[in-house]
């Protein structure tokens, strides 16, 4: 008998849900770990109070001298809150977050000691960074790199460690990680942006994106979980029967959530609470032991914080309560994957989401305005979109007739469609009065009302719009959502740039009002962005005929997609906005080459781990019992024994034919991963894993899940599938 497998799930069903001590109320509990503005109001002098928050809100310096006052006060405030240490926290360009962390503690003299912490630990630190990638940038004369004070994103305490976020630069100053980017990205369209509201409202002086991301992940039992390399090592399944049961019903959606999870959900959510992460929704979702975490919106570059920490900390909490979290896009053939949507909108200083419709016609032009800008914006650069998604592990998901597919297109519902057909056909330059009173009263003016009914969802689009916001569908479960924002908020930056430009010539050349030639702009951008708007089945064929017909992309693989990051068009859009320079793009894209080949090496070589160490052994043993039991008997029988043996003689001779196929799969598999990393070219070297070595691990998998359909469940050693979902 398999016993490690046996063990692991006898230790399952013995599980009590672990305990939860309440920490009080949430609303108390809510910022109460984090050097959040309240508590910067209460410790500091107004002169560095001010410093701070100009620097947050205008990116100015702050004095050094003023760095050490408010150094001490996050020192001592995170003493009190029971901290040792500190690290600046950054996300380098693995897609996660890393740390290091130095103590208060310093000694004076061997009789005493005491806790520093000054403004030059505060606003810049050098990590030991040599092994996080940087694609060339730090080359050996100027290999080192430097962590840098975010203050816009608030300083926290975490277990016993004062976490400060910080971006991760080169010596040279090029980014070296996805905040940078994303920083310059929020900037640009805070600029552009900023630029349009003001035809609207002189008094906008800042607009910020929001983000409100929805985070989705599997629970798994620790010691099941333990039992699967492919699991431990790769974060998804590489092979495992379906079980008989799988969501066809549908009953976990929404149902009751199990008692172990619902509490380690309420240890997860006090933590959040204590970090300042609003966490607000929990839900089950479709596949079994699948689940959501969503929290309210933010300011996007702190979303995009608060989303890393959080994968983090649920990490964490999952052990805690004998669980191993599942980020992965897929990890289950067969059963819905996990993404993590991303909801989108621009909101100003003075309180109004830009892409929410108001109570007046000229409030509803400033919506269809940001409105059919983003969509312009979408349609300008859809491949950059689909690029900043791309992933080994999202490429299981993406186009996987479950999730959106890999072709990007915008969602808007039926009523909007019928105001964006009305508005293409204004008329030309002037607007005649009645017209214009048409346009005020009918279309542009009917907005809300006809959003306040819109119940109209497409659950199958990767890019919609939902009422005040767009919802990015496409992203990863697993994914920094720097990424995504970076590229969402750069294009529509490049565009409502060149929607001002073109408006203001409008009324320079043409003597146009203001409104006619926003008009007469927007009319434009309709028809030119028509072929990205989809209202159909995005998980249909037909959709992807006719989006072939209409020329969008399809990039279905990730070394084909990431193509896209590096043209000379999305090299014009980062240059042009001072997001990224030449040499920080290419040497992304050639680390998340490196990373997809990674990631596609270490999958093969579990598989071939697993196939050979774990199925082919068991199979034999299993094959083994059956020739004894065989030769039983043909003593028993005589010559008359096939008669009796026939079903066994099949199954060993079946059992040596899967055995012979897994052989020789995992030899030309291996084979082509030796021919692949001889490979110079990161590009190439991405088509070979992904043309030549990853269609080997269907066929293998093919192969190992009929063997544990024949072989005997006692001696099976893998965790099966029923098992790894179904016990909680
Ligand atoms: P749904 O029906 O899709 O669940 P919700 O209104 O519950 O819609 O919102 C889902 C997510 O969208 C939440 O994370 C929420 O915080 C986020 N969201 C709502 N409004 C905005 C906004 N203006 N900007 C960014 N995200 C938003
Ligand atoms: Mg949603």
């Amino acid at each position: 008998m398999s016993t490690i497998r046996f063990d692991a799930i006898r230790e399952t069903f013995n599980r009590k849900p672990a305990e939860v001590e309440s920490k009080g109320k949430r609303s108390e509990l809510f910022g109460s770990n984090v050097f959040n503005e309240l508590v910067m109001r209460e410790s500091l002098s107004k002169e560095a109070f001010k410093s701070v928050m100009e620097a947050i809100e205008l990116g100015s310096r702050i004095d050094r001298k003023l760095a050490d006052e408010i150094a001490a006060a996050m020192k001592n405030w995170a003493l009190s809150k029971g901290a040792t240490h500190y690290t600046h926290w950054f996300q380098p360009l693995t897609g996660s977050t890393a740390e290091k962390h130095d103590a208060f503690f310093e000694p004076v003299t061997n009789a005493y000691a005491v806790e520093k912490f000054g403004g030059d630990q505060l606003v810049q630190q050098e990590p030991d960074a040599s092994s996080f990638p940087h694609g060339g940038i730090r080359n050996t004369f100027e290999a080192r790199g430097y962590t840098a004070w975010d203050p816009t994103s608030p300083a926290f305490v975490y277990g016993t460690t004062l976490c400060i976020p910080t971006v991760f630069v080169s010596y040279t100053g090029e980014a070296l990680d996805n905040k940078v980017p994303l920083l310059r990205a929020l900037q640009a369209v805070d600029n552009a942006a900023t630029d349009v509201a003001k035809y609207f409202d002189k008094n906008v002086t800042k607009v910020n994106a929001t983000l409100g991301w929805e985070q989705e992940y599997f629970l798994v039992d620790k010691a099941l979980a333990g039992t699967r390399p492919d699991l431990v090592l790769a974060g998804r399944t590489l092979l495992g029967h379906s079980p008989a049961k799988g969501q066809q019903l549908d009953d976990h959606y929404f149902g009751s959530i199990p008692d172990r999870v619902l509490n380690y959900m309420r240890d997860l959510e006090q933590e959040c609470m204590l970090l300042g992460i609003p966490v607000k929704t929990r839900h089950n979702e479709v596949a079994p032991n699948q689940f959501e975490l969503a929290p309210i919106f933010e300011e996007a570059n702190l979303a995009v914080d608060h989303n890393s920490l959080l994968m983090d900390v649920m990490d964490k909490i999952a052990d805690k309560h004998n669980f191993k979290i599942l980020f992965h896009e897929k990890p289950f053939a067969g059963i819905n994957g996990s993404g993590k949507h991303n909801n989108w909108s621009l909101s100003t200083n003075t309180g109004v989401n830009l892409l929410s419709p108001g109570s007046t016609p000229m409030k509803n032009l400033q919506f269809l305005t940001f409105f059919i800008n983003t969509i312009k914006a979408v349609h300008d650069y859809e491949e950059l979109i689909r690029a900043s998604i791309a992933s080994a592990t999202n490429d299981h998901r993406l186009g996987a007739n479950e999730a959106p597919p890999a072709i990007i297109s915008v969602f808007i519902g039926s009523q909007l469609t019928k105001v964006l057909d009305e508005l293409e056909d204004v008329s030309k330059g002037k607007l005649s009065p009645q017209e214009k009173t048409d346009l005020k009263l009918n279309v542009v003016g009917k907005i809300p009302e006809i959003l306040l009914d819109n119940t109209d969802r497409n659950r199958t689009s990767p890019f919609a719009f939902t009422g005040n916001k767009f919802e990015l569908r496409a992203v990863g479960s697993k994914s920094n959502c720097a990424k995504p924002m970076t590229v969402l908020n750069s294009i529509v930056a490049r565009q409502l740039i060149d929607f001002k430009k073109e408006v203001d010539a409008l009324i320079a050349k043409k003597e146009l009002k203001k409104d006619e030639a926003i008009f007469n702009v927007l009319r434009e951008y309709i028809k030119a962005s028509k072929k990205i708007r989809f209202e159909g089945d995005g998980y249909s064929e037909e959709w992807e005929k006719e989006a072939a017909k209409r020329g969008l992309s399809n990039n279905k693989t990730t070394p084909t997609a990431l193509k896209a990051s590096i043209s000379d068009k999305a090299v014009a859009l980062y240059e042009s906005l001072g997001v990224m320079n030449p040499r920080e793009i290419h040497a992304r894209h050639e680390i998340e080459l490196e990373e997809y080949v990674m990631k596609v090496q270490i999958e093969g070589r579990v598989l071939g781990d697993i196939a050979r160490n774990h199925v082919i052994p068991t199979a034999i043993r299993y094959q083994n019992t059956l020739i004894e039991n065989v030769r039983g008997l043909k003593e028993v029988f005589g010559k008359d024994f096939e008669k009796h043996a026939k079903e066994q003689m099949d199954l060993i001779t079946a059992i040596s034919g899967h055995i012979a196929e897994i052989n020789s799969m995992v030899n030309k598999m291996t084979d082509e991963r030796r021919s692949a990393n001889k490979i110079d070219s990161a590009q190439e070297k991405a088509d070979a894993y992904c043309e030549k070595v990853l269609p080997y691990f269907e066929k293998i998998r093919y192969h190992c899940d009929k063997l544990e359909l024949m072989v005997d469940d006692e001696l099976w050693t893998l965790t099966k599938y029923r098992e790894l979902l179904f016990t909680r």
